[in-house]
């Protein structure tokens, strides 16, 4: 017995849309996804795609139209519901090129819901490029299979961070002078997980964030991790003990 290939197939390409989806509603594909389907993976009349929004779930779409730079398709039916993800925030301060794409995208791929960019004393880098973050956040999710996006939020101050956040929602900050073992400190509910720069917190910020209601230290171990690898470390552990992972 010949078993069917599966369809569509594993090399159908996922791209991320603006638009709505919806059986029988036109999809007009512009600028680097039109490129990216039409001369990256040449894709022809009639070959399947795959949708989402972040907002409709995932829908298998077929390419009705190429032209020069645009590109035209039809979905069909949703191949995943729109999912939600467990509330998570990863509040970090930002970190330099290089590391920082790292983190965004780890976050995304272990299912983090919110990136809030946190200004620290210590932070080297004291500003994020939104528009290229953004476009972290879609080829990764685009790659992980999620179909709600991650949503970045405008970068804050430490002070203005702590002053606004919802006091109700803890607030776990990776010390790395110590702190709970991070899984038996995590609980399934809306959380926000906090890292420090390259330089790690100065002492007066470590202070008001411990004053902060909520706030719980978290030890990642005995080792010093850099700021991305604590990042994807406490986001893992607490996806494994309290998010989605099962
Ligand atoms: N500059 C400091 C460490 C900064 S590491 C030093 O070199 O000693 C960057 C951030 O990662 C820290 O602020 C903390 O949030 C997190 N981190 C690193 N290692 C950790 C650990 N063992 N436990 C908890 N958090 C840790």
């Amino acid at each position: 017995m010949v078993a069917t290939p599966a369809w569509p197939p594993k090399s159908t390409p996922r791209l991320f849309v603006e638009q709505a989806l919806g059986e029988g509603i036109g999809v007009t594909v512009e600028g680097n996804g039109a490129h990216y389907l039409a001369k990256v993976m040449r894709k022809s009349v009639g070959d399947p795609v795959l949708l989402f929004n972040g907002r409709d779930g995932e829908w298998l779409a077929t390419i009705g139209e190429i032209h020069k730079k645009r590109l035209l398709l039809a979905p069909g039916h949703q191949t995943r519901p729109q999912e939600t993800v467990p509330d998570l925030t990863l509040a970090f301060a930002p970190i330099k090129k290089g590391r920082i794409e790292f983190l965004v995208e780890k976050a995304v791929e272990l299912g983090v819901a919110k990136l809030q960019p946190v200004i620290m004393q210590r932070s080297v880098v004291d500003k994020v490029n939104p528009d290229k973050m953004h476009a972290h956040i879609v080829e990764a999710a685009e790659q992980c299979g999620r179909t709600a996006l991650a949503e970045l939020l405008p970068p804050l101050k430490l002070g203005a961070f702590l002053d606004r956040r919802d006091a109700g929602v803890p607030l776990y900050f990776c010390d790395e002078e110590g702190g709970a073992p991070a899984l038996s400190a995590f609980e399934p509910a809306p959380s926000t997980i906090l890292v420090g720069p390259e330089g790690g917190f100065t002492d007066e910020e470590r202070a008001a964030v411990r004053a902060a209601p909520g706030a719980v230290a978290i030890s990642l171990g005995p080792r010093i991790l850099r700021a991305e690898t604590a990042a994807l470390a406490a986001v893992a552990a607490f996806m494994a003990g309290a998010g989605d992972w099962k």
